[in-house]
């Protein structure tokens, strides 16, 4: 689950990381008034939405006057934002972050994710602070430091000192740096985030340090006991089909292609989304409607599916298991009944009661093409499309 960058300060506030002093507005008077309690121009307005690269979009503005503040948020408050990571259908801008503008004298990158290959928590650090982190990565690798965190023992001052050390902090600002990131991975961990990401970290011209960005990921499988995390779920940055699947506990992730796809079983989801590809065409989802599916979740999978319009047809694709055919078979028949399915469907099922499935499905009356293994069924719906 993302988060905005405010709600990623504020977590940032209580954790002790120093953030600049700012509040989130609404309204353009709502950033008037907080830029008028900050005591001080300029003042930094950034847009607030679910991706980076705002700056570069033109979503982070310092405006020195109240006068500018009104202009300024105007400006940005309900834009269309596009950056490098919205894609190029952008995002509208709900709401701004007003904060205290900051004199930088050094930009600095600082990052902590877990690493699957070592099973450690990695804290990543870089001089070449608000840059794309991803472009260092690529052009200059030896300007990224990685330092490994066993998780069993957790942060360790020599930790701390090899991130200082590689960042060339002067003995001032490391004796800031040192309990700040000690703080940053205890909030990693307590909170069950899967990345926070600080780009840039400054040292101020004061030789202060803080976290002018603020990025922060939390592991959804977590959220279970972070109750009060997710409340800072904010559902108008989702893809809404994403959002409606969630509420009906389907794994569900859009895509940009025609062929819609109901599985069961997240690797038997991946490997079709595979095989399409391989035949050609080009998958319109992720969809894993688990094992212990009923009629009323094909249903419902069905109904999302196909309330995307890019959708040309949809394959079906279930392994009989803890799911049997013949409930997979009554959902599909109720779907098509309720929903009215107005695209061709192809499916291919094996396992457990399948022969009552395709009983249930041949009475049925429904137009359905019966594939007889995997490769039948990608040509099959690949053919279709291409139509
Ligand atoms: P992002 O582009 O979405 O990553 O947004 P950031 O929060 O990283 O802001 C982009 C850039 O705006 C930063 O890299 C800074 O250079 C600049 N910026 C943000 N806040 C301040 C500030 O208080 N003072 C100054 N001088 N620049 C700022
Ligand atoms: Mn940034």
């Amino acid at each position: 689950m993302k988060i905005h960058e405010y709600q990623a300060k504020e977590l940032f506030r209580n954790a002790n990381i120093p953030v600049p002093a700012g509040e989130v507005a609404f309204s353009v008077d709502e950033a008037c008034t907080t830029a008028e309690n900050l005591g001080s121009y300029p003042v930094v307005i950034k847009a607030q939405i679910h991706a980076g690269g705002r700056g570069k979009g033109g979503g982070v503005k310092l405006a020195n006057s109240r006068e500018d503040v009104k202009n300024t948020a105007s400006h940005i408050l309900n834009m269309h934002l596009v950056t490098p990571q919205t894609g190029p259908e952008g995002k509208i801008v709900k709401k701004v972050l007003v904060e205290e503008g900051l004199k930088i004298a050094r930009e600095l990158y600082l990052s902590i994710l877990p690493d699957r290959a070592t099973a450690t928590i990695v804290i990543m650090a870089s001089q070449a602070g608000g840059m794309d982190i991803e472009t260092v990565a690529a052009q200059s690798p030896e300007k990224i430091v990685r330092v490994s965190v066993n998780p069993l023992t957790g942060i360790q001052p020599y930790h701390c000192r090899e991130v200082a050390f590689g960042l060339d902090l002067s003995p001032e600002v490391a004796k800031q740096f040192y309990p700040m990131l000690g703080n940053l991975y205890r909030l990693f961990v307590s909170r069950d985030c899967s990345l926070v990401e600080i780009n840039p970290l400054v040292v101020t011209e004061k030789n202060a340090i803080v976290a002018l960005d603020a990025k922060i990921d939390i592991d959804s499988n977590g959220l279970y006991r972070q109750k009060n995390l997710e409340e800072l779920r904010d559902t108008d940055e989702e893809d809404p089909l994403e959002v409606e699947a969630s509420r009906f506990n389907l794994n569900y992730i859009n895509l940009s292609g025609n062929v819609g796809n109901m599985v069961n079983g997240a690797g038997l989801a991946m490997a079709t989304m595979d095989i399409i590809k391989k035949a050609g065409a080009d998958p319109a989802n992720f969809l894993d409607v688990g094992g212990g599916a009923n009629a009323e979740m094909v249903e419902n999978g069905f109904r999302i599916i196909l309330a995307d319009k890019n959708v040309k047809a949809i394959l079906i694709n279930i392994f009989g298991g803890i799911l049997r055919c013949d409930v997979l078979a009554e959902g599909v028949v109720q779907a098509a009944q309720k929903t009215g399915i107005t695209v061709p469907v192809v499916i291919r099922m094996e396992g457990t009661n399948v022969e009552e499935g395709r009983r249930i499905l041949a009475a049925s009356g429904l137009n359905l093409v019966t594939a007889v293994d995997l490769k039948d069924a990608a040509d099959k719906i690949a053919a279709i499309v291409k139509r």
